[in-house]
């Protein structure tokens, strides 16, 4: 039970990954409070299976790029469970977007969930933190395109860019209030996102060739992750990324 009475909020924490971090920190006895956007069944069957290991736990529909929105949904959070510790920026969005036909409402879509939401909510996570004199941790679920290329997906990758160098800063800005802040950077994990892939040999098959361990990562395998960097195990370590990818990242091959 390595965090038996802390706080945790997790956004996106309804499905997928930030789903598989809720229960992952339920049963090492968090209270958890998760945000989704509008999966109300999900959210409510989360809420059921943390309960069951004897938390207490809640969701809160939020859409973070709705930035007006976030300081009720961070205020909303600490009434139902008290003071915070732990903030998990996870909720995020995936969007086909290739350069030379992309809007700037596209852009701006990806970015504001992605970017702009973790930005603020680390800002009211990190205000209440400083204030009361409290240290805390924020976890950003970024990805291996944080440092990887994938065409068709630039303002995905500048998003999770600008939070691979919003860690690294703010790891620095923090520090000082006893805030430690790291990202998670997931390869290819089996979540809805990535239902088309899933469903496509033609695409499947290539990739998994491509990652050494030979398959795709589970919502399990990012939550033992998190787990560690929400516990005092991880209290020395901050402005860093872990990567979750079954070798993927580094696997280059000379012809
Ligand atoms: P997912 O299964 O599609 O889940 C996305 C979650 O984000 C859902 O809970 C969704 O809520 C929530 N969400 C979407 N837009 C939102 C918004 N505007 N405001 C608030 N919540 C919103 O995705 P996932 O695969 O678990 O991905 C989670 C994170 O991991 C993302 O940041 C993603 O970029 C990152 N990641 C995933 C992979 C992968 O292979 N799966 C790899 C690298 C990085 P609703 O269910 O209510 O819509």
């Amino acid at each position: 039970m390595r965090l038996k009475g802390k706080h945790a909020l997790i956004t996106g924490g309804d499905q997928g990954i930030g789903r598989g971090i809720a229960l992952r920190f339920a049963q090492e006895g968090a209270d958890v409070a998760i945000g989704f956007l509008s999966n109300d069944d999900h959210a409510k069957s989360a809420v059921e299976e943390m309960r069951s290991h004897g938390v207490n736990a809640a969701a809160l529909q939020i859409d973070v790029s709705n930035i007006g929105a976030l300081a009720k949904f961070y205020a909303d959070a600490t009434r139902a469970l008290g003071p915070l510790d732990v903030l998990v920026n996870n909720a995020g969005i995936e969007k086909r977007d290739e350069f030379l036909k992309s809007t700037e409402d596209d852009f701006d879509s990806v970015i504001a969930v992605n970017l702009k939401g973790p930005y603020f909510l680390s800002q009211l996570f990190a205000r209440d933190l400083a204030e009361a004199k409290r240290p805390g941790k924020i976890i950003n679920i970024s990805s291996v395109h944080e440092e990887l290329p994938f065409p068709n997906f630039a303002s995905y990758c500048a998003a999770k860019g600008g939070l691979k160098m919003l860690c690294r800063n703010l790891a620095i800005e923090l520090a000082p209030y006893g805030i430690t802040v790291n990202n998670i950077a997931p390869g290819a994990i089996k979540t809805p996102i990535n239902d088309k892939l899933l469903h496509d040999p033609s695409k499947l098959k290539p990739l998994l060739e491509h990652i050494p361990l030979k398959r795709m990562g589970t919502t399990d395998d990012v939550a033992g992750c998190a787990a560690f960097l929400a516990s005092s195990d991880a209290d020395y370590i901050t402005g860093t990324t872990l990567v979750v990818d079954g070798g993927l990242l580094f696997n280059y091959h000379e012809q």
